[in-house]
C-alpha cells in the first residue's frame, strides 16, 4: 500500500503487516515491544496533513492513531481531554456544546489532537486574549498520556514534570506515541473580525507602529496589494445584541477553496502563456481582496466558526495548494519581508518560476514569560510569518523554489524559524532560529535510547548522523 499526504509531496510504500491501526492501548504496547514483527522506527500517523516528508522511510512501522476518539470535559478545573485521533474540528464543536472553547483556534479542523499536542502549529493571535497566545497550541496542554520506547504507559503533567513536559510538547512523535492530551479551556466568547486593505509598504509601517495589533495578512508578491484581517474576542453576553454573520463562511470558502481552485484551473487549463495566467490570477485575487475589505467589516462569529474541515486529499473539487512557512521576530519583519519579496522577483526573472497564488502571514504573540518550551518559535518575541502558497501541478519546481528561499533566508541571517512539520526543505537547510536543538537532541537520546521512534526525516532535520 501507499501512504501519501494531502499535497502528494510525500509518499511511501508500506507492506500491510507494517501498517497498524490499533484500537486500544494494549495493541500499541504490543507493537512497541515486539521489535521483530514491528521494525523500527515506529512512526505515529495523524491525518497525514503535514507538508514535510516525515513518514518517508524505507523500513519501519506506521501506526495510525485515528481510532482514539475519547472526548471528556472537566468543568471544575476548566480542562478537556481528547484522544489522539480526535480532529480539532470535533474537539472545538464538543467544547462549543458545553459553552467552552480552546484558547487558540486553528483554521485547520483536521489536525489531530496527537499531532497538536506535540508539533509546531501556527495561527494569528487574537488582539485581546487574556492570556498570551503563543504559536504552539501545546502551550495550553497540561497533561499527556503516552507510551514510551519500552512500551510503558506514562502520564506526565505540566505541574509535576515541568521541564520534561516542555520537551514532550515539542517532540513531534520522537518520544513516544501520544494516546490522549488534556488542554486548558475557557468560557465561550464571540469573535469580532474586520478587514483592511493596504500595500506592502503599509504593512511594514504598521508593524513598526506602536499601535500594531496581531493580524493575519494575504498579499500578492507581484502586486502592491495586501489584505489585513484582525480578530478580537467579545464577551458572549453581548450575543443577544449582535447578529452572527454568515459572511464568515464566505470568507472561509474564498480562502480555502474558490481562489486556490480558480488559480489551479487557470494554471492547468488556460491556453494563454504563463505570464498572462499569473496576471489573471493576480487581478482576480486583487479584486477579491478589495471586495473582502468592503464586505467583511465588523463580522461577528464564534471562534470555532473559522475552523475548516479539509478533505483527506486536496483535489480538483476540494481545492489544493501547498505552502512553505518561515517567521521572524516582529522587529526584523520589515527587512525580512523586503528580502523575501526581492528574492521572489529575482527568481522569477531568472527562472520564470514563482508562486502562483499568494503570500500570507500570521502575527503570533510571544509565549507567556514563564514558558520554556525548547522548540517554541515565539519564546523570545512576537513573530510574523511568511507563507508562500502555490496551486500548481508542477510541484517539483515549486518545492525547489521553497528550498532556495530557505537557503537565502539562512544566508541573510535573519534568525528565522521554520516549523518542523510544515516547512518544506527544513531537513536540508537546518534553519533553527532560537530553537535549543542541542538540548533537544540530548533529551531525545535520553528518552529514546534505542531509537525506536527516530526516523530518517528527523535524523536529517537534527543533523544527527
Ligand atoms: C490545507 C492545509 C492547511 C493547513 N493550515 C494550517 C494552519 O493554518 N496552521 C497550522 O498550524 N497547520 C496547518 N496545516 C498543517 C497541519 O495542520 C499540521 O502539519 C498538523 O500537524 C497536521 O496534523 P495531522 O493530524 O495530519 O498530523 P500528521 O501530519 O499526521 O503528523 C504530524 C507529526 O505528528 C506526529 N504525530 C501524529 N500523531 C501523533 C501521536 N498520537 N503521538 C505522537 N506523535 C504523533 C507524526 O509522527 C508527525 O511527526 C495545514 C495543512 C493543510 C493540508
Amino acid at each position: 500500500m501507499k501512504i501519501t499526504n494531502w499535497f502528494n509531496t510525500s509518499e511511501t510504500d508500506v507492506d500491510e503487516q507494517h501498517y497498524a491501526s490499533p484500537k486500544n492501548e494494549e495493541e500499541i504496547v504490543e507493537i512497541i515491544r515486539n521489535i521483530e514483527n514491528y521494525p523500527s522506527p515506529i512512526i505515529p500517523l495523524g491525518y497525514k496533513h503535514s507538508p514535510v516528508p516525515y513518514f518517508e522511510q524505507k523500513t519501519g512501522t506506521f501506526v495510525s492513531m485515528l481510532n482514539f476518539k475519547k472526548m471528556e470535559i472537566s468543568i471544575d478545573d476548566n480542562t478537556a481531554t481528547f484522544g489522539a485521533g480526535v480532529y480539532f474540528i470535533d474537539a472545538s464543536e464538543f467544547l462549543f456544546q458545553h459553552n467552552k472553547q480552546f484558547f487558540i483556534h486553528y483554521e485547520i479542523g483536521t489536525a489531530t489532537i496527537g499531532s497538536i499536542a506535540c508539533c509546531h502549529m501556527k495561527d494569528s493571535s487574537y488582539n485581546n486574549n487574556p492570556y498570551y497566545h503563543g504559536g504552539m497550541f501545546s502551550k495550553y496542554c497540561v497533561k499527556i498520556k503516552f507510551i514510551n520506547e519500552s512500551g510503558n504507559i506514562e502520564i506526565w503533567t505540566k505541574d509535576e514534570n515541568t521541564e520534561n513536559f516542555d520537551y514532550l510538547t515539542s517532540s513531534h512523535g520522537l518520544f513516544g506515541i501520544i494516546i490522549e492530551a488534556t488542554f486548558m479551556i475557557e468560557d465561550l466568547t464571540l469573535c469580532h473580525v474586520t478587514h483592511h486593505i493596504t500595500s506592502w509598504g503599509g504593512l511594514k509601517d504598521y508593524t513598526k507602529s506602536k499601535y500594531c495589533e496581531p493580524f493575519f495578512y494575504y498579499g500578492l508578491p507581484f502586486r502592491d496589494t495586501v489584505l489585513l484581517e484582525f480578530r478580537k474576542k467579545i464577551p458572549v453576553s453581548l450575543s443577544s445584541t449582535i447578529r452572527r454573520s454568515r459572511f464568515y463562511k464566505l470568507r472561509n470558502r474564498l480562502w480555502k477553496r474558490t481562489l486556490p481552485l480558480f488559480s489551479f484551473y487557470i494554471q492547468t487549463f488556460s491556453p494563454l502563456p504563463k505570464k498572462a495566467n499569473y496576471w489573471i490570477v493576480d487581478s482576480v485575487c486583487s479584486v477579491a481582496y478589495k471586495l473582502m475589505a468592503c464586505l467583511f467589516k465588523d463580522l461577528y462569529c464564534y471562534p470555532h466558526d473559522q475552523v475548516i474541515f479539509y478533505p483527506e486529499k486536496g483535489s480538483l473539487w476540494a481545492g489544493k495548494y501547498i505552502f512553505n512557512y518561515s517567521c521572524v521576530s516582529k522587529d526584523k519583519f520589515p527587512e525580512f519581508l523586503d528580502s523575501v519579496l526581492k528574492f521572489q522577483k529575482d527568481y522569477y526573472n531568472k527562472t520564470s518560476e514563482r508562486i502562483d497564488l499568494n503570500q500570507v502571514g500570521y502575527y503570533i504573540k510571544q509565549d507567556r514569560p514563564t514558558e520554556t518550551s525548547f522548540l517554541s518559535y515565539s519564546k523570545h518575541s512576537d513573530q510574523i510569518s511568511i507563507d508562500l502558497i502555490d496551486t500548481t501541478k508542477d510541484k517539483e519546481k515549486i518545492l525547489k523554489m521553497y528550498e532556495k528561499i530557505l537557503e537565502n533566508i539562512k544566508k541573510n541571517e535573519f534568525s528565522a524559524h521554520v516549523l518542523f512539520n510544515q516547512t518544506w526543505g527544513s531537513e536540508k537547510v537546518h534553519l533553527y532560529g532560537s530553537y535549543d536543538i542541542e538540548r533537544f537532541k540530548v533529551m531525545r537520546k535520553k528518552l529514546d535510547p534505542s531509537n525506536r521512534f527516530y526516523t530518517q526525516y528527523f535524523k536529517k532535520l537534527l543533523n544527527d548522523y
